[in-house]
This record gives C-alpha cells, sequence and structure tokens, in this order.
C-alpha cells in the first residue's frame, strides 16, 4: 500500500528569494476556493491560519503566540440584541425596533455599553448631533441626552450619525439617543438587528453610555412637541432603560498567527520591527451566486474602486458598456457563478508577502540586528479585532516594538486599476503621525534602493473622508504610540467583490512591493538607536481620527 502524501508536499516548494512567482504559488493556495473565503472564527480562517503555521515551522521560525504555538486564540463571538431589552418612559414602554433601536457596540464608531440599565434618568435635548456639543459635560453627567438627526453636505437630515461627529461627546452620560430611526434606511435597520462579530471579553465597563436610536414619534412623546421647537436644554421626562445583549464565542476559534525571526544583536534582539498583513476575509456569499463576468463587467463600470464605490442603477449609456465588456468575455469563455470571497489582493497579498519575507529571512547570510515580529492578524474585516487584542494583550513587551509596517492590499494598482496607477504606484499612510524619522526613512531607502515607488499620499491628509488611516490593523499599534507605516496598491474594482481572485494579482508588482518592505525592515532593524518618536502619542482607548 503507497503511503499518502500530506496536502503540503504536494506543492512544489518556494525559493529563499522573494520572487512573484514564489508569491503567486502561495497566492494560489491562500486564496482558493478551498479557503472559503477566510472568514475569522470559520473552518476556511481556521484552515488558512493552519497553512500559514504550517510554512513557518516547515521554515523554522521561532513561534510567538500563545503556550508555545504560533497562534493567538482571540475572544470573537457575535452579540445579538436580546428582545428583553427596553425603554420606558412615565411607565410606558416604548416598542423594540419600532420606537427604538439599540446601537451596538463597534469601538471605532459607537463606544457604547450594550448590556446595563438605567433608572429614572431625565431626558435632555441636546440640538442636531455634530461636532459642537451644546452641553457641558457636567450638564449631560447621568443623563439621557438626545439628539435630533444630523445635517449631511445639502443641509438635510441624515441618517449617518457616525459620520456627523459628537457621538463620543458626554462619555459620562447614562444614555445617548439620536431621532433617526425613521430615516434609517431597512438594510441599516438590519445591519442594527443582526449578530454582530465582537471580542466577548472587551465589552465598555458598563459605565459607558447606553446608545440608541429613537423615532420621531417617540422623542416628540419624550418632549411633548416637534424637535424643530424644541431648544437645547430643554429638560424631558424621567426615562428608564434596559438593555440586554446575547453572546456566542465562535467556533473554530479565530486567532492570530505569530511569529518571530531572533536578530543577531544580543543587546537589541529584545526589540521588535513587527510586520503585519491580516489573514482573514469576507467568508462566502450569502444568498444566490452570481455570475463572476458579469459582475466584473458592472463593476468595471459602475463600481471602479469595488465596495468602495457607491452602488447607483446604471445609466443606458453605462448599461451598453456593460454589455460589450461582458459580450467580449463571454465569447473567450463561458461566464460561472461564483460565491467565494477570495480576497486574493485583501489581504492574501500581504499575507502571502509576510511568508516570503519570513522565508527569506530564516535563511538570509545576515540576520537583522533588532528581531523582526511577523503578525497574521485575523478579523481585520470585522472591525480590526486581530490587531486590537494583539496590541491590548502582545507577545512580547508592547514598548518593544519600535514600528509597525502595515501590509493590506499591495498587488494591484495599475493604470486600470487606479489613476495614475503604475508599476511604480504605492499609496503610504501614517509614516509621519508618530516619528519624522520612520516618513524620512521610508523615502530614504526608496531613493537609496532604487525601488523607484511613486508614493501617493493623499490617503493621508487629516480628515480624509475614507479614512484608511482609521481602517487597517496598524492603527490598533499607532494608538499605542508605535510609529507605523501602512502601504497599500489602492482599491479597485474587485475590492471585496467575488472577483478579487490571484488571477488579476500583479504578481512583479507584489513582488516590488515586498522587497521595498524587506529593505526597510531591514534598515529599521539595524538602526543604531531606536526609532525617535517626536510626535504626540494618542489617547488608545479614544475612537480613531485621521
Ligand atoms: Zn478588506
Amino acid at each position: 500500500m503507497v503511503t499518502l502524501q500530506p496536502a503540503a508536499a504536494q506543492t512544489p516548494p518556494t525559493t529563499d528569494a522573494i520572487t512573484p512567482s514564489d508569491l503567486q504559488l502561495r497566492l494560489k493556495t491562500f486564496a482558493s476556493d478551498s479557503m472559503m473565503g477566510r472568514e475569522a472564527g470559520t473552518q476556511g480562517a481556521f484552515k488558512a491560519t493552519a497553512y500559514i503555521a504550517a510554512e513557518l515551522e516547515r521554515l523554522g521560525l521561532t513561534p510567538m503566540g500563545e503556550n508555545g504555538t504560533f497562534f493567538q486564540n482571540i475572544p470573537l463571538g457575535v452579540q445579538g440584541r436580546d428582545a428583553n431589552s427596553r425603554v420606558e418612559v412615565d411607565g410606558r414602554s416604548l416598542s423594540l425596533w419600532k420606537d427604538f433601536a439599540p446601537l451596538p457596540n463597534i469601538p471605532t464608531l459607537f463606544p457604547f455599553s450594550t448590556d446595563g440599565s438605567r433608572d429614572g434618568v431625565e431626558a435632555v435635548y441636546a440640538g442636531r448631533l455634530g461636532r459642537n456639543p451644546v452641553l457641558t459635560p457636567e450638564q449631560a453627567e447621568g443623563k439621557l441626552i438626545v439628539y435630533g438627526a444630523p445635517l449631511d453636505a445639502n443641509g438635510n437630515p441624515s441618517f449617518e450619525i457616525w459620520a456627523a461627529g459628537g457621538l463620543d461627546a458626554y462619555p459620562t452620560a447614562a444614555a445617548i439617543a439620536v431621532a433617526t430611526l425613521d430615516i434609517t434606511p431597512a438594510q441599516a435597520l438590519q445591519f442594527l438587528q443582526s449578530s454582530l462579530p465582537q471580542l466577548l471579553d472587551e465589552q465598555p465597563d458598563g459605565s459607558a453610555p447606553l446608545g440608541m436610536l429613537l423615532s420621531r414619534r417617540a422623542a416628540e412623546r419624550l418632549f411633548g412637541r416637534p424637535l424643530e421647537r424644541l431648544l437645547p436644554r430643554q429638560v424631558g421626562p424621567r426615562v428608564s432603560l434596559e438593555f440586554l445583549s446575547t453572546n456566542e464565542v465562535s467556533e473554530p476559534p479565530a486567532r492570530n498567527v505569530v511569529a518571530v525571526i531572533v536578530g543577531s544583536d544580543p543587546a537589541l534582539r529584545h526589540q521588535y520591527v513587527a510586520i503585519g498583513a491580516h489573514s482573514d476575509h469576507l467568508g462566502l456569499l450569502q444568498g444566490r451566486p452570481l455570475y463572476h463576468d458579469s459582475l466584473r463587467a458592472f463593476n468595471a463600470v459602475v463600481r471602479p474602486e469595488g465596495e468602495e464605490t457607491p452602488w447607483h442603477p446604471p445609466t443606458p449609456r453605462e448599461t451598453s458598456r456593460i454589455r460589450e465588456i461582458r459580450d467580449s468575455l463571454a465569447a473567450v469563455r463561458p461566464d460561472q457563478r461564483d460565491s467565494v470571497f477570495n480576497g486574493a489582493d485583501d489581504d492574501g497579498s500581504g499575507s502571502v508577502a509576510l511568508l516570503e519575507l519570513a522565508e527569506y529571512l530564516i535563511h538570509a547570510p545576515e540576520r537583522p540586528k533588532r528581531s523582526v515580529l511577523f503578525v497574521w492578524h485575523t478579523a481585520e474585516e470585522e472591525g480590526l479585532y486581530g490587531s486590537e487584542y494583539f496590541t491590548d494583550h502582545p507577545t512580547v513587551p508592547r514598548d518593544s516594538i519600535v514600528t509597525e509596517i502595515n501590509v493590506d492590499m499591495i498587488g494591484r494598482g495599475d493604470s486600470a486599476d487606479i489613476e495614475n496607477g503604475g508599476p511604480g504606484y504605492l499609496q503610504i499612510i501614517g509614516s509621519r503621525r508618530l516619528s519624522t524619522e520612520l516618513g524620512d526613512l521610508v523615502e530614504a531607502v526608496n531613493t537609496r534602493d532604487n525601488h523607484g515607488f511613486t508614493f501617493d499620499y493623499q490617503y493621508d491628509v487629516d480628515g480624509h473622508p475614507q479614512q484608511y488611516y482609521c481602517r487597517s490593523d496598524h492603527y490598533m499599534y499607532a494608538r499605542y504610540g508605535i510609529p507605523i507605516v501602512f502601504f497599500s496598491t489602492g482599491s479597485h474594482r474587485d475590492y471585496h467583490q467575488l472577483t478579487d481572485e490571484p488571477e488579476y494579482v500583479d504578481y512583479d508588482k507584489l513582488a516590488a512591493v515586498t522587497t521595498f518592505v524587506l529593505d526597510l525592515a531591514q534598515s529599521v532593524a539595524n538602526l543604531d538607536h531606536r526609532l525617535v518618536v517626536d510626535k504626540k502619542k494618542p489617547n488608545p482607548k479614544a475612537p480613531c481620527v485621521q
């Protein structure tokens, strides 16, 4: 009888050098349909993280997860609203989802308590939601703060309460309500009603305000007149609230993968240059599978940046352009249904780049002086939970991490993907937000080693509406004052679409970015001093501000 070969042995081995073909080989495995979209807390993500750990084991890296393994399990689970949550005004109950909708705890958006009761608290009207609070913190303390709907750029009432700012203005209030329930679209309401991924051991301690949306009817019942006719600081009746949540831990567990290449300098090896990517993605499409080529043709015309471009019904002109593309593809191959979010670029590209860096460095003739810490974060797509957990519970002393280099989506960026795109196109974010020296070093390495990248800094501007600074794992390091730099080749038609597949990745580009990260990491690791932090450190528990 023949012995069955383990799966890993069937893939041809990669070489020590960082090459386009090694990266392609790895990505074909990592972003294959068999990984089922790598959604954190599912079998697919479990399998993908097992592949990373098996490679690290084979290469001989030092495990730096928990209990001597490469893994750090995170307490990811789903949290829903318990139907017994209630709000009472003058002894009369408001109706859940019709009159009030509890807000979930999304640390970066709504830093609210999800469980707790507040008895007989006084309601106070605080004007429209916005960045300029009308109450003093003392006036808001222990009260139910009721806001009118914020105004959008055209002066119309808006349901987009997170874009308005100001939700976190009164951290000592008992509860915060915004009267937007009637204008909240069904899809957004469904989101509030659904069970959301959470770190179940890191819920706010209950002293944070409860949060909810209120219907106009309920808000007017509170104050006895239309909100338009209320003056800020108007006081209403006493209200009692009790919010409850349901919690379910993910099985199999979601897990970060953590490994180290020990530095060569006995004095400096206790400091780490961290390099990060996220191994998870969006999983499987719920509902009917879609035709791959048709979807791609549609997005090429209507959503050139994928999920980043808002959907709109195509105009007649656009429809004929979509048909043209679809028909020319159909002439080459039959269109096929697809239901797997492969996440080849997002962030398969960064995940396999880290493996190539590990493979290069472990066999390099000379190791860097400082140690190199590799972290494949999980649950980035759900809300940066893997990196939040790792930085709250680091497996090396937090202060020993001298910088974090984050790569997320680094395999695209040609002229068909993005304006000004091309072989040297690279977006860079955050490089000078804590350390001017790091920002300068990034530029110097690009010039010194002839990488020839043209850095696009536009997404790094303060207040940029796309908020990239707050939207990938590097932020979780930056909030603790660790200098970070984030590299990405940017968004494209396949971003968060079923069509983000290995066949559309530019492997020469991916190899070039990976090699640049290598040179940068080595430069920081070999500095004769620790990178100087010359900017103000943020409050690690405050919401991110770009
Ligand atoms: Zn993503």
